[in-house]
């Protein structure tokens, strides 16, 4: 009996940023693994199991869901924004590395979905428009030296840098932290963007620049957009201004 896992990204929240495949893909189920909160998202269907667990129980979750496809089940097993970025996609994959060898044989179809720094791009205008990067801030899997060493280098090289993970009650001085050093890197007039929920009832979009960023502006819901030299802001008469990242750059 040959089962089925899929690794499904969501999107950032808004039902219609859910891809039709993904949709599709969800439909076919019988078991759905994630997070309490994702799957909370999910209308209800006749005959489908949910397994919802704690955010930090990826790897436990992940080998459930391999497990549960072992005997045969259509399993799906849902992120965020898209599994791949900071999501369940590479617990599986490592979950099926370091597992028995018959998870090798599964049939395993990760659908990408929107990840939280392309819609909150799409909100602001393009400021991913040239050469950018994405640091999770979450010292939970790596050392905070790792972090410190990324950002300094992505300032240095002239990166946009999308801060995904910057705050949690967990972890309450990283954010302040990471403004505090690439201060030290970049002009105070730098765009900051605070992002949080975005696509969802709760969205709330704070501009600012490096020198007045607030990190407590940031919770578990924010992605923290960090220009470069070269991001523009265009002033509106009304409403939030625009940020692009010319394609030409400096
Ligand atoms: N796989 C997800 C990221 C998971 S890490 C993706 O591709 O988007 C969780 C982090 O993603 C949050 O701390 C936040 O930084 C960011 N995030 C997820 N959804 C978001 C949203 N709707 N608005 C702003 N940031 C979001």
């Amino acid at each position: 009996m040959s089962g089925r896992l899929a690794v499904i990204g969501l999107g950032p929240g808004d039902p219609a940023l859910l891809t039709p495949q993904a949709a599709a893909s969800l439909a076919a189920a019988t078991e759905v693994f994630g997070y309490g909160r994702y799957l909370a998202r999910i209308p209800p269907r006749a005959g489908q199991r949910r397994h919802p667990s704690d955010n930090r129980e990826e790897d436990a979750r992940a080998r459930a869901a391999l497990a549960l496809a072992e005997t045969g089940a259509a399993v799906a097993i849902v992120s965020g924004g898209d599994a791949g970025v900071f999501g369940m996609a590479a617990a599986v994959f490592e979950a099926i590395e370091f597992g028995p060898p018959a998870w090798h044989a599964l049939e395993v179809e990760v659908i990408p979905g929107i990840s939280a720094l392309l819609a909150v791009a799409a909100r602001l205008g393009a400021p991913l428009g040239h050469d950018f990067c994405a640091i999770s801030l979450s010292d939970n899997l790596k050392p905070w030296t790792t972090v410190t060493r990324r950002l300094i280098a992505a300032a240095g090289a002239g990166f946009v840098i999308a801060l995904y993970n910057p705050a949690s009650r967990a972890r309450p001085w990283q954010l302040g932290a990471a403004l505090a050093l690439l201060r030290a890197c970049l002009p105070g007039t730098t765009p900051v963007v605070f992002a949080t929920a975005v696509t969802r009832p709760d969205e709330r979009i704070a501009l600012a620049t490096l020198a007045t960023a607030d990190a407590a502006l940031a919770d578990m819901r924010t992605l923290v957009l960090i220009g470069s030299e070269a991001t523009r802001r265009i002033e509106r008469p009304a409403g939030t201004p625009w940020l692009y990242t010319p394609r030409h750059a400096p």
